[in-house]
């Protein structure tokens, strides 16, 4: 692990006062020179000189002779972070946008209906992503847990809405292809970053929105999902959440079934995020995970004690496994004994302690924008992610850890589940087949042409009936026995 660079402590104040003031950036960026040699003629070598003269203000001796990388005032925060964040893509793990798009547009955005290139209300639109220099963006595709639901077999509309807000995200992507390019792979992110293109990519924000079925994932991945967020704020099939426990539940982890969830998001190469997940639930998924797992959004237990937070433990934990935190932006999980007093230095804050416990190697960036009414003040949208980056260099971080921070972590974590994917594959892994414990099939049809002389055998001997589509009586209410098993969960 890379060590915290020492540099001389910076009053805050001083450190908003040097950040506030944007040098233009081009003044102090100078390009190493050739060599000379010394058979060059006397006119260039004045010529050289008198350059010299000129620059001798903005840069140093060293450098016009060319003798190494351009050095720059450390101290100035500002262009170090615009030059990292112009050779590194900032990729942000969670932002809700699509949620917005449903439920204020009801998901139909041509017609002028919605113009990101507009200035909008609220922490996103394209300029103020350009302003904060973000060069990739994890959308999540969010949909909240049905409370009419009492059973994950009921049927639900949760995988349909799912499935448009995946259709919307994607078609909001495709409008800007000047701007936007959608990725399924962290290679396509580097290659869209190199064209100056920013790249788009999606997560499903809970397990609830796949209806507890592990052929749900399969086609999720088809779509171009690309995380799962385990558990959003309820429990669902495979684990138990956050808020679950927090509401003085039992923290049960993850479920018989939610371990061949985390098989086929191994085998599949798919990022398995533990944001909004219970502790134990971490706990299990890390024992038991083949391949390095993520935390889309969420801060540091030891920092704020909220149980959406990441304790030490797991920290230590993630550091072996490889994973990444990203760190996030909601209020309530920063200061949960007044949100509203929160700043962008309780961001650092948080940042500081997940560096330290897990590793500059194992952190990220996850505002969760769009999808928090409330955000720190000094990180009110997404053009303030380079604010961030100076505050965090003011208190130490090297351009390297910085660089780590802002998305090579996330590219190379995301680059090895790819990889362990396709060695468990390799390896003649089938995709899985379990399915939850109260899962209820169709009951069988009495008239169906079956392949097997058991079947029908069997639907003579048992006299068949009418099929019964699904899990639920005539009154809408499940079995007895069933809503035992739900209480087994
Ligand atoms: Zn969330």
């Amino acid at each position: 692990m890379a060590e915290p660079a020492t540099v001389t402590p910076v009053r805050i104040s001083e450190e908003l006062e040097r950040s506030n003031q944007r040098p233009d950036d081009t003044s102090l960026i100078v390009h190493p020179q050739r060599r000379s040699s010394w058979g060059w003629n006397w006119r260039y070598t004045l010529g050289v000189v008198g350059i010299a003269v000129i620059l001798a203000p903005i840069t140093t001796v060293a450098t016009w002779l060319g003798l190494g990388e351009a050095p720059i005032d450390t101290t100035n925060y500002a262009l170090r972070t615009r030059r990292v964040l112009e050779s590194t893509p900032l990729i942000d793990g969670h932002n809700d946008l699509p949620w917005l798009l449903r439920i204020e547009l009801q998901n139909r955005i041509y017609g002028g209906r919605f113009d990101p290139t507009q200035r909008l209300l609220g922490h996103t639109d394209i300029n103020r992503m350009k302003q904060g220099l973000v060069g990739g963006q994890f959308w999540s595709v969010y949909v909240h847990c049905d409370k009419a639901q009492k059973h994950f077999e009921d049927p639900s509309w949760l995988v349909r809405d799912t499935l448009e807000q995946i259709d919307v995200a994607k078609r909001f992507i495709a409008e800007y292809p000047d701007i936007f390019t959608f990725c399924t792979t962290p290679m396509c992110i580097r290659n869209a970053f190199k064209s100056g293109k920013i790249s788009n990519m999606l997560g499903i924000e809970g397990g609830h929105q796949l209806g507890g079925s592990i052929a749900s994932i399969r086609q999720a991945y088809d779509l171009g999902i690309r995380y799962i967020t385990t558990t959003h704020n309820c429990d669902n099939a495979w684990a138990t959440s956050a808020s679950t426990v927090a509401a003085g539940g039992e923290d049960k982890g993850l479920t018989a079934f939610g371990a061949a969830y985390v098989r086929e998001m191994n085998r599949l190469g798919m990022m398995l995020d533990l944001s909004h997940v219970s502790h134990q639930t971490m706990r299990d998924v890390l024992s038991l995970t083949q391949a390095p797992i993520i935390f889309s959004h969420s801060g540091a237990f030891a920092v704020t004690p909220h149980l959406r937070n990441v304790p030490d433990d797991v920290l230590r934990s993630v550091r072996r496994n490889g994973g990444i935190v990203m760190a996030v932006f909601v209020n309530r999980f920063l200061n949960m004994k007044d949100p509203s007093a929160v700043t962008i230095h309780d961001v650092v804050d948080h940042i500081w302690h997940l560096a330290e416990v897990a590793g500059w190697e194992h952190i990220g960036i996850g505002s969760d924008f769009s999808g928090t009414p409330h955000t720190p003040a000094g990180l009110e949208d997404v053009s303030k992610f380079p604010d961030l980056i100076e505050l965090l260099m003011a208190r130490g971080a090297t351009d390297q850890q910085i660089r780590l921070l802002v998305g090579e972590n996330l590219l190379r974590v995301w680059a090895d589940i790819e990889r362990r994917g396709r060695e468990i594959q390799a390896e003649g892994s089938k995709p899985v087949e379990e399915e939850w414990e109260g899962r209820k099939w169709h009951t069988h049809y009495r008239s169906s042409p079956y392949m097997y002389r058991s079947t029908r055998e069997k639907a003579i001997k048992e006299g068949w009936g009418e099929p019964n589509q699904f899990n639920v009586g005539k009154t809408g209410k499940h079995e007895e026995k069933i809503v035992k098993a739900d209480e087994d969960i």
